[in-house]
């Protein structure tokens, strides 16, 4: 079946086969349908597999062809975990939706509201929000939910996990019931399940692949590399595969912004990219990665989630998370859509072994062990650009580890 033998409004289908969006994935074939039945949906599939046009298309189809008369607020609210992803999604909904009449905004913290209250003054169907600062705006009295016809929630499990779920629940209680409820996620465990069926009526649940959420795409491997010794191992990597783009994930902005250090002592050019930067710096550098004006960023799990830049070849576990979902979700960041993806994990063998047992009980796939002969470990510390330096001293301080949530 191809996009244009689905009967949705002929301006989605002629956008979508500008953008080569032929075929719908899988995901979306399963879950289109239904949503343009107007049901609930629990999508579960594998990162990189198109899960934001599978609600996207029918999402702009249901505005596009039910209008309203007059314009009486928000129609449709996509709840996401980070502001990128915010932007991102908006995105995505402005691209597929440009011949439409449908009008969607991103909405997020870390920038001034002024001018997002301006907007919201004006026509908006589809509003693409991260909880805290849509939460500030509903209270202020500037965004009205009670016409809301369709709630989605992207990465899901993340959403309803604590942080979010009381603002969630409130924010619920203020959207009219006869609604439609819509998840979507890569990952979702058995607590996590029940607190979304609490929210939404009869759900039909659309799972692709069950029993392994890890992308098909990409390739896995973990290499014993000591805490000391990981940064003269990724200088290796970088120089191997010269022409390739990475994102190489650490546990701290702090690691981030001194992995960087490290690689530019050794003359090689990198951007960290973390929560505690500031807003339009964040957006800033994404958006010179996405375009390609460098090929290594070096972040926390704060871009773990859900961002979509298909050149990423390699994904660099530099630290393991400590979180097992969040190594799918990492390693999920390259392999997208039909790309071959690699993904390689630095574990050292004092703290991170039980993190990488933790991994691999989740996945129930035992990752391919990258042995290190031992003369070629201490050729590739040798051989690193600058070896002497006290990196040690630098890093020591930072490696006990701490809480990751509030670390992003
Ligand atoms: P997920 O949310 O499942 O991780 P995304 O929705 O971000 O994945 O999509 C992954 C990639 O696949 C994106 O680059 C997107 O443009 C592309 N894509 C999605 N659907 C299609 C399609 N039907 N045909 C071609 N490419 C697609
Ligand atoms: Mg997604």
């Amino acid at each position: 079946m191809k996009f244009k033998d689905y009967s949705i409004a002929e301006s989605i289908k002629s956008q979508l086969e500008r953008m080569k969006f032929n075929k719908p994935t899988d995901i979306q074939f399963k879950t289109i349908p239904h949503i343009l039945e107007g049901e609930d949906v629990m999508a579960i599939a594998q990162t990189g597999t198109g899960k934001t046009a599978a609600f996207v298309v029918p999402i702009l189809d249901k505005l596009e062809r039910k209008r309203r008369k007059n314009y009486s607020g928000i129609r449709c609210l996509v709840m996401v975990p980070t502001r990128e992803l915010a932007q991102q999604i908006n995105t995505v909904f402005q691209e597929i939706g440009k011949e439409t009449s449908v009008k969607s905004f991103g909405l997020y913290g870390g920038v001034e509201q002024e001018q997002q209250i301006q907007r919201l003054s004006k026509k908006v169907d589809v509003l693409v929000a991260t909880p805290g600062r849509m939460f500030d705006l509903i209270s202020q009295g500037h965004i009205d939910v009670t016409g809301v016809e369709h709630l989605i929630l992207d990465e899901a499990d993340l959403m309803l996990d604590m942080g979010f779920l009381k603002d969630i629940q409130d924010i619920v209680l203020k959207i009219p019931k006869k609604r439609q409820t819509l998840f979507f996620t890569a990952t979702i465990d058995k607590k996590i399940k029940s607190l979304a069926y609490s929210v939404v009526r009869d759900a039909i649940r659309i799972q692709i692949s069950p029993k392994n959420p890890v992308a098909k795409n990409v390739d896995h491997a973990v290499a014993f590399v000591e805490m000391d010794d990981k940064r003269f191992f990724l200088e290796n990597v970088l120089r191997e595969y010269e022409d390739d783009m990475f994102i190489v994930f650490v546990r701290t902005k702090v690691r981030a912004e001194r992995v960087v250090a490290a690689l530019a002592r050794a003359g090689m050019e990198s951007h960290f990219f973390h929560g505690g930067m500031e807003q339009k710096d964040r957006f800033q550098i994404l958006d010179k990665f996405r375009k390609g004006e460098f090929r290594v960023l070096v972040t926390t799990d704060v871009a773990a989630r859900g961002i979509d830049i298909p050149s990423v070849k390699y994904v660099i576990n530099y630290d393991l998370p400590e979180e097992p979902e969040n190594y799918v979700h990492r390693c999920g960041r390259c392999g997208r859509g039909t790309n071959r993806g690699q993904a390689l994990s630095f574990c050292d063998t004092q703290i991170e072994m039980e993190f990488l047992e933790l991994i691999e009980e989740y996945t129930g796939e035992t990752i391919t062990r990258h042995e290190i002969d031992p003369n070629e470990y201490k050729a590739i510390i040798f051989d690193a650009e600058d070896p002497t330096y006290d990196w040690q001293k630098l890093l020591d301080d930072d490696n006990k580890f701490s809480g990751t949530e509030e670390e992003w």
